[in-house]
């Protein structure tokens, strides 16, 4: 199997070299598919697999704007549409000085298994730009985000590809791009989502990664009689995704003493809560990206140039970046006696980490399942796009806890080991792969 796994990968690095970050996110899948394969060999003769990891497109172009200064600026721009087997491309816009084609495609191919988790009619897809938001100003981010669109408008729609946000996209560059869009296009449509509540955005979607992360690992715990409830929690980042998990494993009675940034970390023995949580919100919307402030602020204690995976925890949430926790962080959660691991970033663990959670058979859940409550309300609002209507945050929070459930659930079902330990990896790759392996068979070959 091992053979047949490296043979696999050895063709996969030959076909796109030096893409790191997209080798690594196809290996973790292999690893678990490949064998599945072996079993079912209707995937393996259509050769699945093989295209699955194939974009169906790829599109790079210039994205040419004016700083505040008069200079002009020339940025790379990408959308990848990796698969639309079971529905139209669905994914993030990621603007960060590290984007190239590797990380959007290892977040592209992540996208697709979990679209196929949340259980709604969304394929695979991914974008961005190298643009670096930090220190601009809020008429560059415009300038910016209109020069993006003019070119990105003609890859887009409804009904072939809806972006949303990512990293250094939220709901202001989402009200940029769709504006520019729409002008361009003369259609008020659902091409995007992450849009504002007054012109056809979903309630609760802002929170939703972090809520959905928290309701994952509530499912998790629940398996051991364990709850959020008296809990120390490690957040890191203190973006989108923290936001909502620091919010909602508070509001479910769990001490959440840590949040991070590029810069290092904050460590607040009392617990982010409160009007702690507006700073957080106040501090990312200045664009410096750094978390220091909140120490100064909180008189707590910084951590310069450290990742918070050193406290001691019951529960970690990588919410910031991917390969933000690597096997050393690991065994420090792991000596400290962290019982759960939830990713609510895409890739957070790399996979020496994921070794070591899965050695130590701990709960640990891989970003695909336990951050797919972004996506899955950005289905909830093309779905109220499309019925030009709109639910209740009730009615979506509800939905959203049925759907973490159902991933969950579909994890157990494909992961469970035979001493009764769920590997979260296995089961989440399988419950995605198969879903969209049988779609892709039923059309053919394309
Ligand atoms: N960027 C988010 C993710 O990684 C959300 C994508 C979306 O809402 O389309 O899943």
């Amino acid at each position: 199997m091992t053979e047949k796994i490296n043979k696999f990968m050895e063709g996969v690095i030959a076909r796109n070299p030096g893409e790191k970050e997209f080798h690594q996110a196809v290996k973790e899948v292999a690893e678990v598919i490949i064998p599945f394969i072996e079993e079912n060999p209707k995937y393996e003769e259509a050769k699945i697999l093989e295209r699955l990891v194939e974009p169906e497109r790829v599109v790079m172009f210039r994205v040419p704007w004016q700083d505040d200064k008069g200079e002009f600026q020339i940025n790379r721009g990408y959308r990848i549409n990796f698969n639309s087997a079971i529905g139209p491309y669905k994914g993030g816009l990621r603007f960060h000085p590290s984007v190239n084609l590797s990380i959007l495609k290892f977040l592209g191919f992540e996208q697709i298994l979990k679209n196929s988790l949340t259980t709604l009619p969304m394929g695979g897809g991914k974008g961005g730009s190298d643009f670096n938001p930090k220190g601009k100003s809020d008429n560059e981010i415009m300038r910016f985000c209109q020069s993006f669109m003019s070119e990105l408008f003609r890859h887009i729609g409804p009904d072939t590809d809806i972006p949303a946000g990512d990293i250094g996209v939220g709901g202001r560059e989402i009200g940029y791009l769709f504006g520019q869009y729409k002008r361009l296009r003369n259609e008020f449509t659902g091409v995007l989502t992450g849009k504002g509540r007054e012109w056809g955005g979903s309630l609760m979607r802002p929170q939703a990664t972090g809520f959905g992360n928290v309701y994952f690992s509530q499912n998790m715990l629940a398996t051991k009689g364990e709850s959020f409830k008296g809990k120390t929690v490690a957040v890191s980042g203190f973006g989108n995704v923290a936001w909502g998990a620091v919010t909602k494993a508070t509001e479910l009675g769990a001490k959440v003493v840590t949040i991070s940034g590029p810069d290092g970390y904050i460590y607040d023995p009392n617990g982010i809560s409160g009007e702690k949580i507006e700073y957080m919100l106040e501090l990312r919307a200045t664009n410096n990206d750094v978390v220091a402030p909140y120490a100064e602020e909180f008189g707590v204690k910084f951590f310069s140039s450290k990742r918070p995976w050193e406290q001691k925890v019951d529960i970690a949430l990588p919410c910031a970046t991917q390969n933000e926790l690597n096997g050393e962080d690991a065994q420090k959660l792991i000596d400290n006696g962290v019982i759960c691991v939830g990713e609510g970033a895409n890739m957070p663990c790399t996979p020496e980490a994921v070794e070591i959670f899965h050695k130590a058979k701990i709960l640990f859940s891989p970003g695909k399942a336990s951050n797919a409550g972004g996506v899955a309300v950005s289905g909830l609002e093309m779905s109220q796009n499309s019925m030009r209507y709109s639910w209740s945050s009730e009615e979506v929070d509800k939905k959203l806890h049925l759907i973490m459930k159902d991933i969950h659930d579909a994890c157990v079902k494909y992961g469970t080991d035979n001493d009764g330990w769920v590997d979260y990896v296995k089961g989440a790759n399988i419950a995605g792969f198969v879903k969209v392996a049988d779609a892709m068979l039923a059309q053919g070959l394309v």
